[in-house]
């Protein structure tokens, strides 16, 4: 091949950013991934760019809600039993970090991702054609308990404090925006500065065509095979080796099976989801996504028919799909939307990849020079990827770092 000057290794959505950042600065660039753009985790997330996220989902709070979880009837978060025992320590730092002196601190240094994240995803769509794929119709969510709604009190006063807004609505307001809504909640509101894109398998492929035009080229390959080469590293495609000063990991859920063998170990879990489309009944329609807070799914309109998306799956990222979520939403999204007939056979399961502290890992890997790392966007990969490929991009070519990249640093596990 061609003098490379970096590989990136993984083309979810937050890899082709990436590539993308770093082929517009005139490197030449090898994206290598075992299969096709956007076609794991980037495929079926629910599509919104939430710039406005104050708060991670908190870890459930009170007895009855944990109960609910336990014996399997919450339609938000499933596990499988055999695995708690390995998910449990996880589980208990992320518990920790959710405590609600911990949730303004991950607000106060998430915030110069999110607040760039849509003008980043802008400024990559104007370039790659893909701009007619966003919505900025806000992303609207349903409380169905008046308990529930008081309890984002605190959420929706940091989010005044950030300048954020936030619409409340009552029911009827709310069915002004969506008139195919029942009237099954009791509040509602809109955080109107989120977008949403209606085929986010789309959007990575676009800006993996742009990523191409500016003579990026896309290889298949087995990432685990990078390994040292002199002072440069080195991959094996089906084109032959590939070796480049700086390689960025960007593998999404599968960046541990790349990592370990190099001795860097980070705490990262996986949150399975799923999703199902369903044709809309009639002609009803909805124009942006829809959370139904007390039932832990959302509905979003993309091009297939209403995505239907879960919460969290405690289990191995290589285990059988369990759908069961799905099945125990259904009566309350059908009850809330009229949804038809399922497009697809089955249920497309995915992995977000997370830390318990909700930040990514962005930046140097330790003790690996020209080895970078970009992964565990958790629920914000489609969010975060933008402005991550830019401060990847900024690292690289070391120029100034468009945000403060010490927050999200591998070394924080150190300490
Ligand atoms: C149900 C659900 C809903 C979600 N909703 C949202 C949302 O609304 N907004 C939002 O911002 N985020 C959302 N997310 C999260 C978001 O989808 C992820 O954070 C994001 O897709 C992660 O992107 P990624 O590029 O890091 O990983 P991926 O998209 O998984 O990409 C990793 C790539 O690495 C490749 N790979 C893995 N191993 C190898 C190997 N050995 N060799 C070569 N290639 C390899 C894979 O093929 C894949 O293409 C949601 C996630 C789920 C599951």
């Amino acid at each position: 091949m061609a003098r490379t000057d970096a590989i990136v290794l993984g083309a979810g959505i937050v890899g082709v950013a990436t590539a993308l950042h770093l082929a517009r600065r005139g490197l030449a660039v090898a994206l290598i991934d075992r299969r096709g753009p956007g076609e794991e985790t980037s495929y079926g997330n629910t599509g919104i760019i939430e710039a406005n996220t104050v708060f991670p989902p908190a870890f459930p709070r009170g007895l009855a809600r944990l109960m609910e979880i336990a014996f399997k009837r919450a339609p938000e978060a499933n596990y499988h039993l055999g695995f708690l025992p390995r998910i449990a320590p996880w589980l208990l730092a992320y518990r920790a970090a959710t405590q609600p002196e911990k949730l303004a601190e991950t607000a106060r240094v998430m915030r110069p991702l999110f607040k760039r994240a849509v003008a980043e995803h802008e400024e990559l769509m104007a370039q790659a054609g893909a701009a007619h794929l966003m919505r900025k119709t806000g992303w609207l969510k349903l409380y169905r308990r008046d308990a529930s709604f008081a309890a984002t009190a605190r959420e929706r006063e940091i989010a005044a404090h950030f300048g954020i807004p936030i619409r409340v609505l009552d029911p009827e307001a709310a069915r002004t925006l969506e008139p195919a809504l029942n009237p099954v909640f009791r509040h509602a509101l809109n955080w109107e500065g989120a977008t949403s894109i209606s085929d986010p398998l789309a959007l990575t492929r676009a800006y993996a065509a742009r990523f191409n035009a500016l003579g990026g080229v896309t290889l298949t390959g087995d990432a685990r095979s990078l390994h040292r080469e002199g002072s440069r590293w080195r991959v094996d495609t089906a084109e032959g080796p590939v070796d480049a000063s700086d390689a960025v990991v960007a593998l999404g859920p599968w960046s541990p099976d790349l990592l370990a063998p190099l001795g860097i170990r980070l705490p990262m879990a996986v949150k399975r989801g799923y999703h199902r489309h369903f044709r809309p009944r009639g002609n009803a329609s909805l124009a942006r996504p829809i959370l139904d807070a007390d039932n832990g799914y959302c509905l979003a309109p993309m091009n297939q028919g209403i995505r239907v998306t879960t919460g969290a799956e405690f289990a191995d990222r290589d285990a059988a799909p369990t759908p069961v979520q799905l099945d125990r939403l259904m009566p309350a999204a059908q009850e809330l939307f009229p949804l038809g007939e399922p497009v697809e056979a089955k249920a497309w399961m995915g992995s977000r990849p997370c830390f318990a502290d909700s930040r990514p890992v962005i930046g140097p890997a330790p003790g690996q020079a020209g080895l970078w790392l970009a992964f565990g966007h958790a629920h914000w990969g489609l969010t975060l990827s933008a402005v991550t490929g830019r401060l990847v991009a900024d690292l690289v070519a070391k120029t100034a770092p468009v945000v403060d990249p010490a927050p999200y640093a591998a070394e924080r596990f150190a300490r």
